[in-house]
């Protein structure tokens, strides 16, 4: 039953929300309570936004009601970031998907429902993609994807949302808009919200003055780092707009929400080879990464051999992966180029860069499509996988670390 100040919300958003899509009774909250993380939590409002008025309304009224809000894509989320006990406000995919791709298709403007595997295909004629490749691609949004700064097997850091990001447009809770691609709106918002952008600078300057606090900064973010906001853009640019742009990558929804984003492209090299190398054990993998970083690699994961056993009988698993011993460990290897020529010297490079570290099979690389979407896919599905073999009553620690390189073995 809603009490108080959730029943004046209701009646306030059903001025420009239809009835189908401000849903408050005990069926609907409880199946949007849960996203794909093993938290719960079941809102006391779910309502549908089809576009940017919308959105801007809903955010304005919980504003102006001091409800708290949280905003759903396509709620692939594994740390409990997509759910609320209060207002979950959804975005719902099939209406915000409208994009341009520029002449030279260097960037792409995207409205943040769109699936970031969809856009990928939208950018495959130009041989061109989207940084950011989280294993959720396929089923996550462009929103949640730059909020959560998801990154993946082949974006590492340098592709991840932070460094591909072009541009965003900005919803803040009352209502102002920010669209940091619009010199007109730039200037605006400096001279409209004065003192926001003194606090914002007075925060950067604290942290400057402080050279270990800048050096921690750095340090951290060198890594791979999605932990708490991105405080490293107060150091990596000046303009207070750039700053608050690039804060918003990874802010999880808590600073403001984004209607548009802007990204620049990387390459899709045409030609792909890739390799399931299998190593003793553990160790000897972790040390194999450390002789693959002078070579072109795209992309290496490592399987330990509780995840191979949990594929091993998926289509086009090679079948000596169930005859591995109990310690034997995978590095799944991806290289790409522009040309087969180079494809193959960088194969090359490869294994000569791994001639001396002991492998369980010789190092064979396939370049048919169907086997590489095949590894792939089951290093994309991975998690799910593993989660589905684990014994009743436990659960599944999903949080990633990151260590430099040369520690990592
Ligand atoms: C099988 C599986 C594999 C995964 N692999 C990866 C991986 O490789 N790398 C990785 O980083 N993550 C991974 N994830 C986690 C997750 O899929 C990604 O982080 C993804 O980007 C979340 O997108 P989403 O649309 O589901 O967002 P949601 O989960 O719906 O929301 C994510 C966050 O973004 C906020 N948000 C959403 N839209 C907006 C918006 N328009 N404006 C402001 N805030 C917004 C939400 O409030 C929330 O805080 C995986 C998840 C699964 C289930």
């Amino acid at each position: 039953m809603l009490i108080g100040n959730y029943k004046i919300l209701i009646k306030q958003l059903s001025r420009i929300i239809p009835e189908e899509r401000l849903l408050h009774d005990d069926l609907n909250t409880l199946a949007f309570g849960a996203d794909a993380s093993f938290y719960r939590l079941i809102p006391k409002v779910v309502v549908k936004v089809h576009n940017e008025d919308e959105a801007r309304f809903v955010i304005m009224t919980c504003n102006n009601l001091k409800i708290p809000l949280t905003v759903r894509g396509a709620g692939t989320s594994l740390s409990g970031q997509g759910i609320t006990d209060s207002v979950l406000m959804i975005i719902v995919s099939s209406e915000w998907r409208h994009y341009t791709i520029n002449d030279d298709a260097s960037t792409v403007n995207l409205q943040p429902g769109l699936i970031g595997g969809k856009v990928n295909q939208f950018l495959q004629p130009y041989r061109k993609k989207i940084g950011p490749d989280p294993a959720s691609i396929n089923s996550a949004q462009i929103g949640g994807i730059v909020a959560n700064n998801a990154s993946g097997m082949s974006s590492g850091i340098m592709n991840n949302s932070y460094h591909t990001l072009a541009g965003l447009r900005i919803i803040f809770s009352d209502g102002t808009i920010l669209d940091t691609r619009d010199p007109e709106s730039r200037r605006n918002f400096l001279a409209s919200q004065k003192e926001f952008i003194n606090r914002l600078l007075s925060i950067r300057r604290n942290v400057l003055n402080r050279p270990e606090w800048v050096e921690k900064i750095k340090r951290k973010y060198r890594l791979k780092n999605t932990t708490g906001y991105g405080l490293n853009a107060l150091i990596d640019f000046e303009d207070p707009i750039d700053i608050i742009e690039h804060l918003m990558v990874g802010s999880e929804g808590t600073l403001a929400f984004m209607s548009e984003i802007s990204f620049r492209t990387v390459d899709d090299f045409p030609q792909k080879a890739t390799s399931l190398i299998i190593f003793p054990d553990i160790e000897t993998a972790c040390g194999a990464i450390t002789k693959l970083r002078s070579c072109k690699v795209n992309a290496a994961e490592l399987m330990d051999r509780a995840s191979l056993r949990a594929v091993e009988n998926k289509p086009l698993m090679p079948a000596y992966l169930k005859e591995l011993n109990p310690a034997a460990t995978a590095l799944l290897v991806e290289t790409r180029a522009a040309d087969r020529k180079s494809l193959e010297r960088q194969i090359q490079e490869i294994k000569d860069a791994l001639s001396d570290v002991p492998k369980v099979r010789p190092v064979e690389f396939t370049t048919d499509a169907r086997e590489i979407t095949a590894l792939w896919s089951v290093r994309k599905g991975l998690f799910p996988s593993v989660c589905a073999e684990r014994k009743k009553g436990t659960t599944v620690v999903i949080e990633d670390i990151a260590v430099p390189v040369e520690n990592l073995a």
